[in-house]
């Protein structure tokens, strides 16, 4: 057996078909007896029910399931009310993110970077949550120069997160310079690098647009290569991502968390390869 920890991300469902999917899903993803598996929060709150419902549908499966929250948009007063009813599910494990503002919602609220965030939730719950916070390897799109963003970063872990979780890349590369980077600042968390299996072209170039993710020209020139074949494109990106996933724990990534867009199928697929 591998010692590599696994966790899932997931997004909450919004029709009855999405829920009954992702139940499907967990059960599949469960015989990985990930560590976590993590659910996401539309930023400005548009998911804040979704999230909990679905957080402890998991947890009723016997999964650890930790919800993401973000600070943008939202008060004080009413993070705190999330925070609380999450305590009272039981749930200890958190995500802890700025999230973005939706476009026509105006105010950002009262807390202004993730690093508020988790100070915040350190002051007000002790050590009830244990905290993840979001790394970029290849920075983040805002971020003013890679120093800042990593000083940043370095910032928000020292307010008391426990461990972070990275935005998906294609490039190794990036994440170990990342790595040594961090250290350098005194980040001594685990890092655990995001990884997005490639199950559709249009997608992922959308993805990777908006979240400032690189797609390198030789992966994206293959993938378009296969125009609607998607036995081709799948069988491309499970090999790609396999031997990145590879590289990446052969380097001493501490774990890898999956983007699976609440699918079984790739990330099962890779798992298996590495024989997780
Ligand atoms: P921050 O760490 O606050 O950073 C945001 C920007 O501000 C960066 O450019 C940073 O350099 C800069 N910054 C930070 N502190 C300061 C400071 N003191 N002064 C000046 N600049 C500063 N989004 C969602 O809406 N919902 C989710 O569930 C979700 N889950 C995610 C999970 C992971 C693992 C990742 C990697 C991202 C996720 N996102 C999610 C996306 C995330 O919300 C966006 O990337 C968002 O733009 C930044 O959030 P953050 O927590 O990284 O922000």
């Amino acid at each position: 057996m591998n010692p590599i920890e696994l966790s899932f991300e997931f997004f909450p469902p919004k029709t009855q078909e999405g829920v009954d999917k992702l139940r499907l899903t967990c059960v599949q993803l469960a015989a990985l007896k990930p560590k976590f598996v993590s659910v996401t929060f539309g930023a400005g709150g548009s998911t804040q029910q979704g999230t909990l419902d679905t957080v402890v549908d998991i947890a009723k499966e016997g999964l650890e399931a930790a919800p993401h929250l973000s600070c943008i948009g939202s008060s004080r007063e009413n993070l705190r009310a999330i925070l609380n009813e999450y305590r009272s599910h039981g749930i200890r494990h958190i995500v802890a993110l700025r999230g973005d503002l939706p476009s026509g919602m105006g105010e950002v609220g009262e807390l202004r970077y993730a690093s508020e965030l988790v100070s915040f939730i350190r002051s007000e719950f002790g050590d009830w949550f244990f905290i993840e916070v979001a790394g970029y390897p290849e920075y983040h799109p805002q971020s003013r120069s890679p120093r800042h963003d990593l000083e940043n970063f370095a910032r928000k872990v020292k307010a008391g997160a426990n461990s972070a979780i990275t935005q998906y890349f294609f490039n190794p590369d990036a994440y170990f310079r990342f790595i040594d980077d961090a250290r350098k600042l005194g980040v001594d968390v685990p890092i655990v690098p995001g990884i997005m299996p490639i199950t559709n072209f249009s997608q992922l170039m959308r993805f990777s647009e908006m979240c400032g993710a690189e797609v390198p020209r030789w992966i994206a020139r293959q993938l378009e290569s296969f125009g609607d074949d998607r036995d081709a494109i799948r069988a491309f990106g499970l090999d790609v991502v396999t031997n990145l996933c590879r590289r990446l724990i052969d380097g001493g990534a501490p774990g890898l968390h999956f983007y699976t867009l609440n699918g079984a199928a790739a990330t099962k697929s890779i798992c298996e390869r590495l024989g997780t």
